[in-house]
């Protein structure tokens, strides 16, 4: 609680004075303002002005389980109240980071029973590179240690999450990727596929795994990490033969499938994991966000068999974070994974809100500016076109997803521009389906109002 209320423009000017904010343009966020958000319940935030805003973004696709949820906040503050802090260093657990053990093995495929915790999805993917290349070592065949990415892929910020992810103005800043890690291309249908059926260039966009296997040599390589659906890179859905084929070329030349389902992971493909909706058996998948619904920073690595009997076995892996299994972060990620088995929210996805969102967006499909949607689950893309005949894109200069996405917030809803012109929304997962119908009539108010302001 806040004991007394400062206006917005106070909290605009220390804001300006003190906080450098991530991945922000610091002229253009001076310029405007920062927004100053104080509240939140369910699908719904507030800002310091009161004005109530409809968050189609989950924050960063993370407050899955919605705003607010009194049994997760409870968790927090019971364990709080009996230990704060503790580590899992020497030889130590607490109760709390045990028991998300348990439940994570609980509702993870069959062949991961541990998990290894970060805070981060950044510190999951960098605990991925180091596990993998330690693993390949410990087997003896520590020449694998090449890791193939994939572009377009956002697997965070950290010199090796920053390094996976294949976004080029991230490489651009401090001589990325680092060494050992290469990239392929997306399997994105409408950009990449033309002259293909969808399958079809599924299959061919596996292909570019296995030419880049050849290329750097399968005894050099260590994993190919992707995202079950590439998220900041677009939500691009790849085609229903992509998953399948890349696991069978990663069979074939034993190579590590590593999943990362920081986004896609807790239900928001409709399934626990991305990985269970596409199709494929990964040996390693990277979570956070989901994992607590973004109340307190948590992320992990969840591990299989195969990596973990050899990794436990091989003396001391010498990696790790003071706040590995952090007491609180794993109490409401207890709470809240028991809270999406309760209630049920993941069958909600699938059955329900995920179907119906698609079906309600599909009605945008006729606006000038919609060239189609693309998404599952809790997911979605706008591809916002020039061209409805050749989904030809707007000039990027232009912005105009931008345009559209301020329109959207002073209609009340917060939806995401991302690269090459697409809009994404990826709500809570307790949205209803009035509340969906909300997401919808706005945007489509917004698209109206982008198409004025373009003409
Ligand atoms: N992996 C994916 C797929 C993500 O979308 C993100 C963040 O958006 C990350 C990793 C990085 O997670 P974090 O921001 O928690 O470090």
């Amino acid at each position: 609680m806040q004991s007394t209320k400062r206006d917005t423009a106070s909290w605009q000017a220390a804001d300006k004075a003190h906080f450098i904010h991530p991945f922000t343009d610091g002229a253009s966020l001076h310029k405007e303002g920062t927004r100053i958000i104080t509240g939140g319940e369910g699908v719904w935030i507030r800002d310091n002005d009161d004005n109530v805003l409809l968050d189609g973004m989950a924050g960063l696709w993370c407050v899955n389980a919605g705003y607010g949820q009194p049994k997760l906040i409870e968790a927090a503050s019971e364990q709080l109240k009996s230990l704060a802090y503790y580590n899992a260093f020497f030889h130590t657990a607490v109760p709390s980071s045990i028991e998300l053990a348990e439940l994570l093995a609980e509702v993870s495929p069959a062949q991961f029973k541990r998990v290894y915790y970060s805070n981060s999805g950044s510190e999951g993917n960098d605990t991925v590179i180091r596990l993998v290349r330690h693993y390949w070592d410990l087997v003896g065949k520590p020449e694998r240690k090449t890791l193939i990415a994939r572009n377009f892929a956002y697997h965070g910020s950290t010199i090796g999450g920053a390094s996976l992810s294949g976004m080029p103005w991230m490489h651009a800043q401090g001589d990325l990727p680092i060494p050992g890690i290469v990239h392929i291309e997306q399997p994105h249908y409408e950009a990449l596929g033309s002259g293909l059926t969808r399958e079809q260039f599924g299959l061919k966009a596996a292909s570019w795994l296995e030419e880049k296997i050849i290329e750097v040599g399968p005894e050099n390589v260590a994993a190919f990490i992707a995202e079950p659906v590439q998220g900041a890179g677009g939500v691009v859905v790849p085609p229903s033969s992509y998953w399948p084929e890349i696991q069978r070329i990663c069979r074939k030349y034993d190579i590590l499938l590593v999943s990362d389902e920081v986004i896609c992971g807790f239900g928001r493909t409709g399934n626990w994991w991305g990985c269970q909706t596409f199709g494929y058996e990964p040996d390693l998948m990277t979570f956070a966000k989901g994992v607590t619904s973004g109340y307190v920073p948590l992320g992990g690595v969840m591990v299989s068999d195969r990596v973990a009997d050899v990794v436990e076995n091989g003396g001391i892996f010498n990696h790790g974070y003071t706040y590995s299994g952090h007491p609180v972060a794993c109490a409401v990620g207890v709470a809240n994974v028991k809270l999406l088995i309760q209630e049920k929210i993941v069958d909600y996805v699938r059955e329900d809100a995920g179907p119906y969102l698609a079906e309600k967006l599909a009605t945008l499909n006729d606006h000038p500016l919609v060239g189609y949607t693309d998404g599952i689950g809790l997911m979605w893309a706008i591809q916002i076109v020039k061209d409805k005949s050749t989904n030809a894109l707007f000039d990027y200069d232009k912005q105009v997803n931008a345009i559209c996405r301020e329109f959207a917030r002073k209609n009340g809803l917060i939806i995401r521009a991302i690269v090459n012109d697409r809009m994404i929304i990826a709500p809570p997962l307790v949205i209803s389906r009035a509340e969906i119908d909300r997401v919808v009539e706005i945007t489509r108010r917004s698209l109206d109002e982008t198409l004025v302001e373009l003409q």
